[in-house]
């Protein structure tokens, strides 16, 4: 399906005449507004299986391009730039360079599933956001962003010890990250949960702080899970054309 509409088109590829005449009628200014003629040569024909294989790209393919996912989307209100059909239609058609073009405005996605509600064929358009955000990071064309630093950590977490402790987390996401601990607005909401929480509560929190927690009987299922996760992986970098993980990543 080619691109109608003229918000998607560069303004570097529309070309007007300030004075054109064409068999005596004037076509000067809006009238002769042309889409400049360009060849593209960088398909990536394997772009939408790339995607495909990453989480929530599997259903790619079955887009129809009705546009309804845009239509609804949070972001698109605020932002018109931020268009999932369009970037589905890109990666369906390979157009990888087109894709690149918007890294810095797909990783935008809030998660908030109105596409997949509005989406007559099932695409779950917001998992297609989060694979092509993560195809963006694992092509190299965007760093890791703080959301992916935030999962791995949550993640690495749940498989070491088969439990969630906040601020545990919390303190593992800044480091990754590269921020202080000591924030204004996390003092802040230390300061008021102290106040509230009951006693019991408290000290329950600070054990958990000190000793980690960590389930009984978890080793097997921590040896299953880290298998998955490294087989997954090896997947993923396979499909797109990635060398394998090195150890730490
Ligand atoms: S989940 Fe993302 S893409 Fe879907 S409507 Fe919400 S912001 Fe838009
Ligand atoms: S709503 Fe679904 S079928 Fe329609 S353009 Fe979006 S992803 Fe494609």
């Amino acid at each position: 399906m080619p691109i109608h509409e003229k918000s998607l088109i560069r303004p570097e590829d529309l070309q007007t005449h300030d004075k054109l005449v064409i068999d005596g009628v004037d076509v000067s200014g809006h009238w002769s507004t042309f889409i400049q003629n360009r060849a593209i040569t960088d398909y990536n024909e394997k772009m939408e299986d790339e995607i495909a294989a990453l989480p929530g790209g599997e259903q790619i393919h079955r887009c129809w391009q009705c546009g309804s996912c845009t239509n609804s989307c949070t972001v698109n209100a605020i932002n018109p730039d931020f268009n999932p059909r369009y970037w589905i239609y890109l990666a369906r058609l390979g157009l990888e360079s087109e894709l690149v073009r918007d890294k810095d405005i797909i990783w935008q996605c809030v998660s908030c599933h109105k596409c997949t509600y509005s989406c007559p064929r099932d695409v779950v358009p917001e998992g297609v956001m989060k694979a092509m955000a993560q195809w963006l990071e694992l092509k190299g064309h965007t760093p890791v962003s703080p959301s992916h630093h935030f999962d791995q950590e949550f993640t690495d977490q749940v498989v070491a010890t088969g439990k969630i402790e906040e601020g545990r987390v919390i303190r593992g996401f800044f480091r990754r990250t590269g921020q202080p601990l000591a924030q204004d607005w996390l003092v802040e909401m230390m300061r008021r949960i102290a106040e509230k929480l009951p006693f019991l509560f408290a000290i329950k929190m600070a054990f958990a702080t000190v000793f980690r927690p960590r389930t009984r009987g978890w080793g097997r299922v921590q040896v299953a899970l880290s298998d998955y996760i490294a087989a997954r992986r090896a997947r993923e970098r396979q499909a797109l054309g990635l060398p394998p993980a090195s150890a730490d990543h």
